[in-house]
């Protein structure tokens, strides 16, 4: 996907004044939060069950080597291919050529955040192949001609009467023209134009929640049961997944699963967990005649062991997203790239650089609670502030931001003269708010009163209210 983060600060002044996404975001809100937190109160091991996930994927990290060659011997003793991608064009160019190699004419596409990350849906329709996504949120986003505004729930951006009318523009072709307004019948509509597609595919593209190294599993996780029939009907199935998908047990993978359907949707297990380990053997009713798992690097081995490092924890449950007041204001197409919200806040730069993606660690407000909801605990405002210090480092920063932070160093070094200012700037503050006791306009600050008024400050400085109290003590 060609990134329009540079263009962070347009695009989402440009969702604030977006009446039907305000409206489809204010629907999705309330609901992941509540689900979340019911799911978590009503299960007392959840915190034991987090630590428990947390050490799995510090351990596989630490030994990610072991644990991806592991992998590989395991894929192939099951009669599988693994295919190494250390960025996003080698992964393209092996799916591709499995699709060539199979002459496939026909691709069904599972959720992949992994094929997102590495545009293989151009790469496939550039290659002459017909590609149809089976997630219903995913389907609906690529009749749109939209990417995903969200890692769980794609099109969680639109509004009913919008994919309505989008059914409607592109489902007469199958002969179905009634306009369909109710879920159920959408849903319905949805399932009769894919179920044409699965029984027609050739090859079948899924991503993966897990790769289990000592089975050389895949495992994903859906609600919709798409998944089964992507990676079951064709002859061929590939997954797309990330090197640091890998844990080393079935176990582990039944640990992490019990904190990732709770945090992501609330459920205590999603609809559908499905291992897939191999081609078909002669014993099985059905299956793929060949299993090809392309894994992908862009970047990730060189985060092990730096500052970002716990960011290869991330389980992909997004709710991380759903419980950050930036994203619930602005939705996910703002970011500019695949991955939005504190998570892709932190992702991002580290994987299309700074220079890009600069605007995104410093849309937000550090309030943490990202990190309080993140099943594997990762310390997203620490990573986006180490995303700030790399920025300034960098020269990234905007001269007027480098010059205040200049300012109030100094100051910060000089306490006395520090209190004298502020205690001044306040003075002529309270002045200038007079009489509404309220300033419409803030001085070197016009972006945040060009919205609302900045109440003028009254009393004493909070230094001096401090020192007050505890000289009373
Ligand atoms: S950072 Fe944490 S909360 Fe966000 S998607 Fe990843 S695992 Fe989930």
């Amino acid at each position: 996907m060609k990134s329009q983060a540079h263009a962070f600060k347009p695009r989402a002044a440009a969702a604030l004044h977006d009446p039907q996404l305000q409206q489809a975001m204010a629907k999705a809100k309330g609901g992941f939060v509540d689900k979340r937190r019911l799911a978590v109160e009503a299960l007392p091991e959840f915190e034991a069950l987090r630590s428990a996930a947390r050490e799995i994927k510090e351990h596989t990290l630490a030994h990610l080597d072991y644990y991806l060659e592991q992998f590989e011997e395991r894929v192939h003793a099951a009669g599988g291919h693994v295919h190494w991608a250390r960025t996003p064009e080698e992964a393209r160019d092996a799916v591709v050529r499995v699709c060539r190699d199979a002459g496939a004419r026909r691709v069904t596409k599972g959720k992949s955040m992994v094929a997102e990350e590495v545009d293989l849906n151009d790469a496939l329709e550039s290659a002459g192949l017909d590609v149809m996504e089976t997630d219903l949120g995913e389907y609906i986003i690529q009749l749109a001609e939209e990417p995903p505004s969200h890692i769980i729930a794609p099109a969680v951006h639109m509004t009913r009467p919008q994919i309505t009318d989008l059914f409607h523009e592109h489902h007469g072709k199958y002969g179905l023209t009634e306009r369909v307004t109710e879920i159920p019948a959408i849903v319905n509509e949805a399932r009769q134009v894919l179920r044409e597609a699965f029984l027609s595919a050739d090859v079948g593209i899924t991503g993966a929640n897990f790769l289990v190294a000592e089975t050389g599993s895949s495992v994903i996780v859906t609600n919709e049961g798409n998944g089964d029939l992507t990676n079951t009907l064709p002859r061929v199935h590939v997954v797309t997944a990330s090197i640091e998908k890998i844990v080393p047990t079935l176990e582990d993978v039944t640990t992490i699963l019990r904190v990732l359907a709770r945090s992501a949707t609330g459920q205590e297990m999603s609809s559908y967990t499905t291992f897939s380990t191999g081609p078909r053997r002669d014993q099985d009713l059905d299956g793929p005649e060949q299993f090809h798992v392309v894994l992908l690097d862009n970047g990730r081995s060189q985060m092990l062991g730096n500052e970002f490092h716990e960011m290869l924890r991330c389980i992909r449950c997004g709710a991380c997203l759903n419980h950050c007041p930036v994203y619930g204001a602005i939705g996910g197409h703002a970011y500019g790239w695949v991955y939005p919200g504190p998570m892709g806040s932190v992702l991002t730069p580290l994987m299309i650089g700074l220079e890009e993606a600069g605007h995104l660690p410093n849309a937000c407000t550090l309030n943490g609670r990202c990190q309080e909801v993140c099943p594997m605990s990762i310390p997203l405002p620490r990573m986006l502030r180490d995303l700030r210090m790399r920025e300034f480092e960098q020269g990234l920063t905007p001269p007027r931001a480098r010059w205040a932070l200049a300012a109030w160093a100094y100051l910060a070094k000089r306490p006395r003269l520090y209190q004298s200012l502020s205690a001044l700037g306040m003075r002529v503050l309270a002045l200038m708010g007079r009489p509404r006791g309220a300033l419409r306009r803030l001085p070197l600050a016009g972006g945040w009163t060009a919205v609302r008024d900045m109440p003028a400050p009254q009393g004493e400085t909070f230094q001096r209210a401090w020192r007050r109290r505890a000289g009373r003590r």
